[in-house]
């Protein structure tokens, strides 16, 4: 097979090539070119070099409209993980480029992550763990997470897999999600409700929705009004998804009582960001979905998919599905 990829996913560079995904690539005979930036390329360094590539894995590299039709000879654009907002799906449609994810691989790490930020913020782990380091010895009382209140935004396999953490805990859940799987709330007797209702009755929100034109920004000024002065919020989903001025002013006037983000508006983000002055938010840089055990099951179905296609099969895990039936 004489076809040439470019590898620009971070964590596919930084891991998965070196383990059996890299060696199943190489085994097929694939050339391989690795980005060596260290984080995601942009729209220029992307229309700079696309046109050499039959196939892209790619992270948060912006798969525009241009970069696709640029791409003469792509075949397909290979997501490692499973928000693909950043591919332009009509695009690659267009040009029968295939969009292929890693559905199943990740959602068992994001929702435990979740569970991490929900302890961290309720117990003031990183709180504690700075002021010790600094020879303090502040007893901070914190909030019990059993039998509270969990408000989930989005319902999808993360939000269902915090759900099913959540049963441990005796919490009571609270979902929002206009596509809402009736028969998964019944079985863990998940409460359907508006989105406004979460935001009211919920200690913690959790949002776990795709980043989309109807999803961004659902955390603003006005939602997060709508939460108790004790409430926390958690965000591992996309950083676009909540206001970052409104939830500064929010959590500055102590309007709720803390927040843990994963993802931001920009990533990285600036120096500057002032969420960095705030004591009650925990930050940490993307990494939710990133366990050995996850980038290595995303890694081999990015692999499979790649070779697939390359060889002139359908690959497994298409999102743009309408390229099946053509
Ligand atoms: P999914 O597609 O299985 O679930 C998303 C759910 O959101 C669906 O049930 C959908 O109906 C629902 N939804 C759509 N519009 C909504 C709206 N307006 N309000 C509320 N819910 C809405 O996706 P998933 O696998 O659960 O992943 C969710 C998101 O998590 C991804 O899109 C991705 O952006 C993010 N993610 C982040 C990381 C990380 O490392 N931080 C890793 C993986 C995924």
């Amino acid at each position: 097979m004489v076809a040439k990829i470019l590898v620009a996913s971070v964590s596919f560079c930084n891991f998965s090539i070196k383990q059996k995904p890299g060696e199943i690539l190489k085994e097929a005979g694939i050339e391989i070119d690795i980005s060596d930036k260290g984080k995601a390329l942009t729209e220029t360094e992307l229309l700079s070099v696309i046109e050499k590539y039959d196939g892209i894995i790619v992270g948060t590299d912006p798969m525009t409209p241009k970069v696709i039709q640029e791409g003469k000879n792509l075949k397909i654009i290979a997501k490692n993980g499973v928000g693909y907002d950043n591919i332009d799906l009509k695009a690659a449609t267009a040009q029968h480029v295939y969009v292929t994810f890693t559905p199943g691989a990740v959602e068992q790490t994001v929702a435990d992550s979740t569970f991490a930020m929900i302890f961290a913020l309720a117990r003031n782990i990183v709180l504690g763990n700075i002021a010790v380091r600094k020879g303090e010895w502040p007893r901070i009382i914190g909030t019990d997470v059993s039998k509270k209140k969990l408000g989930i935004i989005g319902l999808g396999r993360i939000g269902k897999n915090v759900v099913m953490r959540s049963t441990g805990f005796n919490m009571d859940v609270y979902a929002y999600d206009p596509l809402i799987d009736a028969a998964f709330c019944e079985k863990y007797g998940v409460y359907s409700v508006d989105l406004d209702t979460v935001f009211k009755t919920c200690d913690i929100v959790t949002v776990h929705a795709p980043l989309m034109e109807s999803t961004r920004h659902i955390v603003n000024q006005r939602t997060l009004s709508l939460m108790k002065p004790d409430s926390i919020l958690i965000n591992t989903a996309r950083g676009e998804l909540v206001d970052e001025q409104a939830l500064y002013d929010a959590l500055k006037e102590k309007k709720i009582a803390g927040a843990a983000i994963d993802v931001f508006s920009k990533e990285p983000p600036a120096r500057d960001n002032p969420l960095f002055e705030l004591e009650n938010i925990i930050l940490t840089p993307h990494i939710a979905g990133y366990s050995s055990d996850t980038l290595l099951a995303s890694g081999m179905m990015v692999a499979e998919s790649i070779v697939a296609t390359l060889k002139g099969e359908i690959p497994p895990y298409v999102v743009n599905k309408e390229l099946i039936s053509k």
